[in-house]
């Protein structure tokens, strides 16, 4: 059991809408308390309006939905996956379930994702040893889209299907799509630190008819059509919850509020922090929208002080600050894994923080955080 001191201010929490209750309470009421009901189709109905997409499967994971992508696209033991170094490792466990290995791809510095000219490289290099990749595991981390239309131009080219792990870019828009769209499967995260929550569970996103009632099938142990319990398939329980899928519903309802508070907490630290020498911040790049998860900093190596000892100072004050996602291709886990790239992720990893985000942290904590913030940097300043 993990005992906090009261008051603490967290990286990202849940953030209750207000009706979620009301559809719990009628599942509860109705006795829909099941991987069955009706807020499962009214979730899917809804994650549908939002971004567009033609079919939606609610899931209890992330992972579970990444772990159904791949096997959607066939990908099979002994393949190879090209994926985002730069990302949390539930991008990159799914392939292993699979038996199928994840080479790396390094980021670039404009949205810290899957480096467009890196990709073409890797395949490349692949194909030259005689291993066509299976498919693209691309991620939109932090919320920022990727470069999604050079990424799929690379993989079109070699005529290789693409995941967007968008777990973290919900809401999220490239070139006014909704992230997740653009790929052959996308999947979205509800886990509970996420912009919205289901407390636990995931949703992968298709336009074809085929790949979703594929998911469904899956998901729900392979049932074959028939009157008794018979199975031609392996299969998984990844079903959602249609109580959780009632708290998806509620939560969908204030997406857009959601992206708007965590964009004001983006530009409030941004206004505060961007003129301390050594400071520096992700913009969005031409065309690229995003909902702004978890706000970032880079600190350059100049600063009279490390990351870690800011992340530590702020501890003190009882305000969780974390260092960005260490990428794959620097895990123990991955040590044997193919990787491509200049360890660009690797540098941002040793430099950045990630910056309490929560949509629903009061004006006085984020003040609170930047005063401290602002202590540090100050001090550590290379003039000072
Ligand atoms: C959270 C997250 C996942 C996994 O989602 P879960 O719902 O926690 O399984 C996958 N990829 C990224 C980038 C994530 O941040």
């Amino acid at each position: 059991m993990i005992h906090y001191k009261p008051g603490r201010i967290f990286l990202s929490v849940p953030h209750m809408g207000g009706h979620e209750t009301n559809y719990v309470q009628k599942a509860l009421e109705d006795n829909w308390v099941s991987t069955a009901g009706p807020n499962l189709p009214g979730f899917e109905h809804d994650i549908c309006q939002h971004t567009n997409a033609r079919y939606a499967v609610a899931l209890n994971s992330g992972t579970a939905a990444i772990h159904l992508a791949l096997q959607l696209l066939g990908v099979k033991a002994g393949d190879e996956v090209l994926c985002s170094t730069f990302t949390f490792v539930a991008t990159a466990n799914p392939v292993l379930y699979i038996g199928a290995t994840p080479v790396f791809v390094e980021s670039e510095p404009e949205t810290w994702n899957m480096c467009p000219a890196t990709l073409r490289e890797a395949i490349e290099a692949r194909l030259k040893l005689g291993k066509k990749p299976a498919c693209i595991l691309l991620v939109h981390l932090y919320g920022m889209p990727a470069k999604l239309k050079e990424l799929l131009a690379v993989a079109e080219e070699f005529d290789i299907p693409v995941i967007e792990d968008a777990a973290e870019a919900l809401g999220s828009r490239y070139g006014g799509h909704q992230v997740g769209t653009l790929g052959k499967i996308g999947i979205f995260s509800f886990n509970g630190n996420k912009i919205i929550t289901t407390s636990g569970g995931g949703a992968l996103i298709t336009n074809e008819e085929a790949l979703a009632k594929k998911a469904l099938f899956l998901a729900t142990q392979s049932k074959d059509p028939a009157p008794y319990y018979e199975h031609s398939q392996m299969g998984f329980n990844y079903r959602l919850s249609n109580i959780c899928a009632g708290i998806g519903r509620g939560q969908l309802d204030v997406l857009e509020k959601r992206i708007k508070q965590r964009r004001e907490i983006y530009t409030y630290y941004k206004d505060q922090l961007e003129s301390i020498e050594g400071v520096s911040f992700l913009p969005e790049p031409k065309g690229c929208f995003s909902n702004r998860w978890l706000t970032n900093i880079v600190l350059s190596e100049e600063l009279n002080t490390t990351p870690e000892s800011i992340r530590q100072a702020l501890e003190q004050e009882n305000i969780e600050i974390r260092p960005l996602w260490k990428p794959m291709h620097l895990q123990p886990l991955f040590k044997d894994n193919a990787y491509y790239g200049d360890n660009f992720s690797g540098r941002l990893f040793s430099r950045g923080l990630s910056l309490p985000s929560s949509s629903n942290l009061s004006d006085e904590d984020l003040e609170k955080v930047v005063r401290f913030l602002k202590r540090e940097l100050l001090a550590a300043a290379p003039s000072a």
